[in-house]
């Protein structure tokens, strides 16, 4: 078999299972970052991002913009997990004949990142390749009791989702902002059930946390904010790389968490969890449709 036939989801997890995890260990593979014991009230989180050319992006984006991309996302995934950044290290593949300017720019995007998210840039790699491929792997840290992990829906939680969702790729997928102080401020003031961030598509994701919460749920369309890109609901809510924010809570906290939402990026109430195993889409028109959590394929 090759890997395409395997897809990517069945990949993960081959390899998870190949893997035997020693005490240090809360969460391995399958989170939007890995959980370790840390030290005293706090938990180690520890996630990975690669961008390659051509692929997540196009050279002539510039290196500014990349650079930023490659550390946001990271953020985004420490975002998802309810903790904060720390430490980075950034390896590079390069193409020997690239202008250093682009690297100059590169690293003034990380830089921005990192100083507007607190993280120190503090080592990496760097070997030559035909294309641009850039590593970020970022340490955070979180408090023990506001770890959320993709596994803790119940039926009845409300699900929600932050700003909106679609047509990333006319430009916000170079240019977003890691929702780290919305899911700081959710997790402190909140019991957050699960969370995870849009970066295979809205349907996807949200099917990762039911896969792993062992649970269905049902959307409805009419809550679910479609970006003015967005070609339409359907592209909407499978395209990738939107960068929210999607996570459940008792249906009970849905008045006082929208009455003390303090942020301007905007906050759905999309759905809710059910029993019943799959993903089921409430029209505009009340009628309902099954859906398959298909989401951006890598392979
Ligand atoms: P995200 O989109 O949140 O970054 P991914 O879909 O990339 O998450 O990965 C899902 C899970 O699979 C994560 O726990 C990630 O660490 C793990 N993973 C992805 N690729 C590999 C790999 N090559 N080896 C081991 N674990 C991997
Ligand atoms: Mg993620």
């Amino acid at each position: 078999m090759i890997l395409k036939d395997l897809g990517e989801f069945n990949f993960i997890e081959r390899i998870s299972k190949g893997v035997k995890l020693s005490r240090q260990v809360v969460k391995g593979i399958g989170d939007d970052a890995a959980v370790l014991r840390g030290t005293g009230k706090k938990y180690t989180l520890f996630t990975s991002d690669m961008l390659v050319e051509d692929r997540h992006f196009y050279k002539r984006a510039g290196g500014y913009l990349i650079g930023k991309k490659a550390l946001s996302s990271n953020v985004s995934d420490i975002a998802a997990m309810g903790g904060v950044p720390g430490a980075c290290v950034v390896s590079l593949g390069v193409p020997p004949s690239l202008n250093i300017r682009f690297i100059d720019e590169l690293y003034r995007g990380l830089r921005d990142v990192a100083r507007k998210y607190k993280v120190d840039l503090v080592g990496g790699d760097t070997v030559t390749s035909k294309k641009i491929i850039i590593n970020v792997a970022l340490l955070g840290e979180v408090e023990k009791k506001n770890l959320v992990l993709r596994s803790g829906a119940s039926e009845g939680d409300a699900i929600f989702l932050t700003g909106d969702i679609g047509g990333a790729q006319k430009g916000k997928h170079l240019n977003f902002s890691p929702r780290l102080e919305e899911s700081r401020f959710l997790v402190k003031n909140f019991r957050i059930h699960s969370m995870i961030d849009v970066s295979d598509g809205l349907l996807a994701d949200l099917g990762h946390i039911l896969k792993q919460s062992k649970c269905g749920a049902f959307l409805y369309e009419k809550n679910i904010p479609v970006s003015r890109h967005a070609k339409d609901f359907n592209s909407a809510v499978r395209d990738g790389e939107d960068f929210e924010l999607v996570f459940t809570l008792s249906a009970r906290e849905t008045k006082r968490l929208k009455k003390t939402w303090p942020f301007r990026v905007k906050l759905s109430r999309i759905g809710r969890v059910c029993k019943q195993r799959g993903l089921f889409l409430v029209r505009k028109n009340g009628k309902m449709e099954k859906l398959i959590p298909e989401g951006y394929r890598h392979f």
